[in-house]
């Protein structure tokens, strides 16, 4: 894939970069190293100091680095914003809780007594060098969660960003720089995929994180493993909306709309079937496709758009793919379907798909068990809660779950037996830096955000005086 900046609401290429050369990746990780060395004896309050004046910045180029977002992966210009506010939001709340996450801990002192300590307590200390191998989806956002606590807790970071986006990866790069962070801090690496497994066995990169595909995780977890270097993997997701007869069907129908297309249905945690209780289908059926059918799809640089076009051309056949496959077995289209039709000449070059509503699921179809990444929901029909659970549970994935009900035990139930990585009741999953995020099953491991998140990369470090 080139490196390049290519305006998915049109086709046109704006910029191609060259992929860094081998002397200037083995100046990157050397930078890493030295910088590494001193960054990590630096105070909490510096550091803290430093992101705050990054999130600063940030808040005065958000309307800059929204359109760039936006002409890079194509995402309606106010979810581009809201995204630039959102990681500045991220880094100050590292900034003010990062010491008190990452405080000693310690045990009872009778279980200090019984290991035979005066005294013993877990200190945590930075790994070092991390390497970010990040996606186009959520491109500031996705590396902000993860460089804001792993530069609180005194690593550095490598990224490598999707080749998509590579005026967004310059950008980040040089917002750390401006904040006052050393240079080797925070590095961008333009460099694409193939250069991934030499810089990850390089002995100086301790440890790497990776959101995106199962096939790139997969990759990345097995050169890991044969380094013995720790990962965190954030891949896919296919979460289930469960609606219970319980539920406000209006508020559910309306949520369901922006949780399947936020971010023109390129999202991880988008919802992305609905499983709805029988007594109650036929009416949040009809008001789910009468919302998917009222959004306007056209050019993200309108205020007024709510779904732009997908990011690649690849990304649209692959989900046409889905579509068909499960039409021609047949499902039925209760809306969309197809490409969108008279968006004008120069946006029919783009890679838009209408919002679309799939009924008729059966589980020889592939978008049963694969995940839709663009504006396209499943729906089911079930008789009770516990074919409900079961066709949730139903998947590779276990990413994030929502659940409508107002019922107290079916809540319990919910929480007790729905495999993933969060149940989310009444609303949409989201994420937020002071609640951990991540997935089981194929939806990956380790756990982003929160103090879970900034411990992943830390050395918890036993200290005990005899
Ligand atoms: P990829 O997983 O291919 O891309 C994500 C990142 O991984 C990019 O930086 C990419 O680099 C890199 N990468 C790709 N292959 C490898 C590899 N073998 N070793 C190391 N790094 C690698 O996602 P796509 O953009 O191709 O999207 C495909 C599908 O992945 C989507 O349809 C969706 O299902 C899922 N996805 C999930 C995301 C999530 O948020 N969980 C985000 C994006 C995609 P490069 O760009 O240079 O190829």
């Amino acid at each position: 894939m080139p490196i390049a900046t290519v305006n998915p609401a049109n086709g046109e290429t704006l910029k191609t970069f060259e992929a860094l050369g081998s002397a200037e990746i083995e100046h990157r990780l050397a930078t890493a190293d030295t910088t590494f060395r001193e960054y990590r004896t630096t105070a909490f309050g510096e550091r803290a100091r430093l992101l705050n004046r990054a999130a600063d910045l940030l808040d005065e180029d958000q309307q800059d680095i929204a359109r760039t977002m936006t002409t890079e992966m194509g995402k309606p210009i106010k979810a581009a914003r809201a995204e630039a506010a959102k990681c500045a939001k991220a880094m100050r709340w590292y900034a003010a809780n990062a010491e008190g996450l990452l405080a000693d801990e310690h045990p009872p002192a009778d279980d200090v007594r019984d290991a035979g300590a005066s005294r013993a307590y877990v200190h945590y200390r930075p790994l070092g060098p991390v390497l970010a191998v990040m996606p186009w989806n959520f491109p500031l956002w996705q590396v902000v969660r993860f460089a804001a606590p792993a530069l609180m807790a005194g690593n550095v970071g490598l990224l490598k960003h999707a080749s998509n986006v590579p005026q967004t990866a310059m950008y980040l790069e040089g917002l750390f720089r401006r904040a006052g962070f050393p240079p080797g801090c925070f590095q961008t690496l333009l460099v694409g995929a193939g250069a991934v497994e030499s810089i990850l066995r390089d002995r100086r990169v301790v440890a790497a994180t990776l959101t995106g595909s199962e096939p790139a995780g997969r990759s990345v977890a097995s050169i890991a493993g044969d380094e013995v270097k720790h990962t965190v993997l954030e891949l896919g997701g296919s979460d289930p909306f469960l609606v219970l007869p319980s539920a406000d069907i209006p508020q559910a129908a309306r949520t369901a709309v922006t949780a399947r297309v936020q971010n023109n249905g390129q999202s991880c945690i988008a919802a992305k079937r609905f499983i709805v209780h029988t007594d109650v289908y036929d009416e949040f059926a009809e008001r789910f496709t009468a919302g998917m059918n009222d959004l306007t799809v056209g050019d993200p640089q309108q205020e007024t758009t709510d779904v732009g076009p997908l990011s690649s051309e690849q990304g649209r056949a692959d989900l046409e793919e889905l579509v068909d496959d499960a039409v021609h077995q047949g499902a039925t289209a209760l809306c969309g379907g197809s490409r969108p039709t008279g968006l004008g000449a120069e946006l029919e070059r783009g890679w838009f798909y209408t919002p679309t509503v799939l009924s008729g699921i059966t589980p020889a179809m592939r978008i049963h068990r694969e995940e839709t990444f663009g504006p396209v929901a499943t729906l089911y029909r079930v008789e009770d809660l516990d074919e409900a659970v079961n066709l949730a549970n139903d998947s590779p994935f276990g990413l994030s779950s929502n659940v409508w009900t107002r019922d107290a035990d079916e809540s319990r139930r919910c929480v007790r037996d729905l495999q993933a990585g969060g149940v989310f009741f009444n609303g949409m999953t989201a994420s937020h830096p002071a609640l951990p995020f991540g997935g089981v099953k194929r939806s990956g491991y380790g756990r982003e955000l929160a103090g879970h998140g900034i411990r992943e990369f830390c050395n918890a470090t036993t200290v005990w005086y005899g």
